[in-house]
């Protein structure tokens, strides 16, 4: 098994990311497994400086160790380059797989229902139709510079006989179903700015490290679907996979727009946590960062309670270390009650 650590280098560690580290950290443990850390630093302009040293140090202090040298997404743009171009084939829904899209957020969010509840916004369409239905504009457009992003096009629709869903058995939260045009839609897999989304590069990563297993939170649940079909587009487009992941029906699979293969990573998402007054926890909520809770003496074994007992792995959150939590860890207790839990900031 080989699981992985995907912080974002964006501030310090709180109680809820920390709480993903240790289920991911003992998931794989507890099988003999890998554990890999990938800082997810792509979203330049929201990565603080010194933060990965900050969550290395805070991982350590906990005693959740990894193998091998941390990879950084920032010095993978190559990799990223190679796999986008290994999906541009083949068109889907009648419009490139990959197709250009000339919107601004403004433009998506007049056009669009709003957000859903865990920060998804569906794309209208508004440049897929661009691209069927006026292929001469959107040359143009592209020969004069607009500024664009690019998208990976969902299947058409079931009418046309597409699969367009995709479901899996989500070890804490149990069977899940998404439908990729009504639940996902379109997603950009490269910023207008040039930056790689974060959809598309997790996806690459998990696939090329060969990870088979995912361990974060449930805000995440949905990006499960998107993440399934762009890693069966890959797989199907013959992109070069990590170790644990192979291609067996790879021709097949791209013939009949099937979502559905062998290698998929087994996922698991664990519940939010919020605070007391039930808003999720941001990195704002300085209190319950491990910078703070370090300075005002909590100890790692505190800490490893606490997040021990959001994973109800314990009844109390009494201190304890990462290593005595191993011997029998299951998902059964938190698969039972996976109801998001409040933390008081001036509790832990
Ligand atoms: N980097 C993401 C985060 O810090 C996690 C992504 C993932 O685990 O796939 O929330």
């Amino acid at each position: 098994m080989t699981g992985r650590f995907a912080p974002t280098p964006s501030g310090r560690m709180h109680i809820g990311n920390m709480t993903a580290m240790l289920a991911a950290w003992l998931d794989s443990r507890s099988h003999g497994g890998r554990m890999l850390l990938r800082i997810e630093d792509i979203d330049t302009p929201r990565v603080l400086p010194d933060a990965d040293r900050w969550i290395m140090d805070d991982l350590t202090w906990l005693g959740l160790d990894w193998d091998g040298e941390p990879v950084y997404q920032s010095q993978r743009i190559d990799l990223y380059e190679q796999a986008l171009r290994s999906l541009t084939r083949r068109p889907v829904g009648g419009v490139p797989l990959i197709y250009p899209c000339f919107c601004s957020r403004a433009d998506i969010r007049a056009a669009s229902a709003p957000q859903e509840g865990d920060g998804f916004q569906i794309y209208p369409g508004t440049c897929r139709r661009l691209v069927r239905g006026h292929p001469d504009e959107v040359r143009e457009r592209l020969a004069r510079g607009d500024r664009h992003s690019l998208r990976i096009a969902m299947p058409g629709n079931a009418t046309d006989g597409d699969d367009t869903a995709v479901t899996f058995d989500d070890r804490v939260f149990g069977p899940q179903s998404f439908d990729l045009a009504r639940d996902i839609g379109d997603s950009v897999v490269r910023r207008s700015d040039g930056l790689f989304g974060y959809q598309f590069v997790v996806t690459v990563d998990d696939l090329a490290m060969g990870v088979d297993s995912v361990v974060r939170g449930r805000d995440l649940l949905r990006s499960t679907a998107l993440q399934t079909y762009i890693r069966e587009r890959l797989v199907a487009e013959g992109f070069a996979v990590g170790e644990g992941a192979a291609a067996p029906d790879a021709e097949q699979d791209a013939r009949s727009g099937r979502v559905a293969a062998p290698d998929r990573p087994a996922y698991a998402h664990i519940p939010l946590v919020d605070n007391a007054t039930g808003r999720r926890l941001a990195k704002r909520e300085r209190s319950l960062d491990m910078g703070a809770l370090r300075a005002r003496g909590v100890t790692a074994a505190q800490v490893t309670g606490y997040c021990a007992w959001l994973l109800r792995l314990i009844d109390e959150p009494e201190p304890c270390t990462p290593a005595d939590l191993l011997p029998g860890f299951s998902w059964e207790p938190l698969r039972e009650r996976h109801d998001d839990r409040s933390v008081d900031p001036d509790d832990p």
